[in-house]
């Protein structure tokens, strides 16, 4: 864990990188030309890309909020956070209850750089960011930022939201995830999107290699491979879903299922 900003020189400008990636296509402003480059190829070669990344961004607020609102939780580890984008998870769960605590944490030096951003909180609440690597289970949970933010007391829901695909079968994905939630107690949950190709194998086959030639390679899992980061844990209706059949809101977007590459679920803890 990096404790303190970095310096510009270190931000890489000239290799596409992920959160900046997905800044551009969900129209932000943190990115550089050759982030642009990269998403223009990939909407080119799989134009339902930014349909998708919404659907996924708007599971993370209907997750967060159902949490929230309707199991109560007041604790947030947020992991693979990305660039800031209003509604931040924290806007989303300290509107349903201002005491919320909500832990960041991502890898990428540009995030870093904007994690002031994502460090508004209600006075009641508290939200804390730390630069760590999924990988590095403890380098996340020994952190002053999580040690100091969240109690391992009362319940924790753990989101992974949009980044599994960047860890694969070889960092042990699914003992990553246990290492994250045994300290956690009972009661808590874990909310997870997992990418893949099961709808439009072709052209999500396509940006899949787009994102390996920017040197981004990702795995993209079939449903089993989805749901079996959730072994173990008691799975909240409906199950494990694309993104957007997940407790859907009025106010989503009406999508085709070919357009979206992810499965949503919560799971409890017990
Ligand atoms: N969770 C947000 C952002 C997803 S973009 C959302 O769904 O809207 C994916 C993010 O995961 C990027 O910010 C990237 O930097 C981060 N990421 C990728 N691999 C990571 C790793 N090994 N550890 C921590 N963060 C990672």
């Amino acid at each position: 864990m990096r404790e303190s900003g970095y310096s510009p020189e270190e931000i890489n400008t000239g290799e596409a990188h992920s959160a900046r990636v997905y800044d551009y296509i969900l129209r932000g402003k943190s990115h550089y030309e050759v982030d642009r480059a990269a998403g223009d190829a990939m909407v080119e070669v799989w134009p339902a890309l930014p349909v998708h990344m919404r659907a996924n961004r708007a599971f993370m607020h209907r997750a967060g909020r159902f949490l929230a609102r309707e199991k109560g939780i007041r604790q947030f580890l947020d992991i693979g956070t990305g660039l800031p984008t209003s509604p931040n998870l924290h806007q989303v769960v300290q509107e349903a209850e201002p005491s919320s605590r909500v832990v960041y944490v991502d890898n990428d030096p540009i995030v870093l750089t904007y994690a002031e951003a994502l460090l508004g909180s209600t006075p009641e609440g508290r939200t804390t960011y730390v630069d760590a690597d999924m990988r590095d289970p403890d380098a996340i949970l020994g952190s002053p930022a999580f040690r100091e933010t969240l109690s391992l007391d009362e319940p924790v829901a753990l989101l992974v939201i949009g980044m599994l695909h960047f860890i694969h079968p070889s960092d042990d994905d699914h003992g990553l995830i246990h290492r994250l939630l045994d300290p956690l107690p009972a009661g808590s949950y874990l909310a997870a999107t997992v990418a893949t190709a099961d709808f439009d194998p072709e052209g999500v086959g396509r940006v899949a290699e787009q994102y390996a030639q920017a040197g981004m390679p990702m795995t993209l899992r079939t449903r089993p491979e989805a749901a079996a980061f959730f072994d173990g844990l008691d799975l909240v209706e409906p199950g494990v879903v694309q993104v957007h059949r997940w407790r859907p809101s009025p106010d989503d977007e009406t999508v085709d299922d070919r357009d979206i590459a992810m499965y949503g679920a919560v799971a409890r803890k017990s």
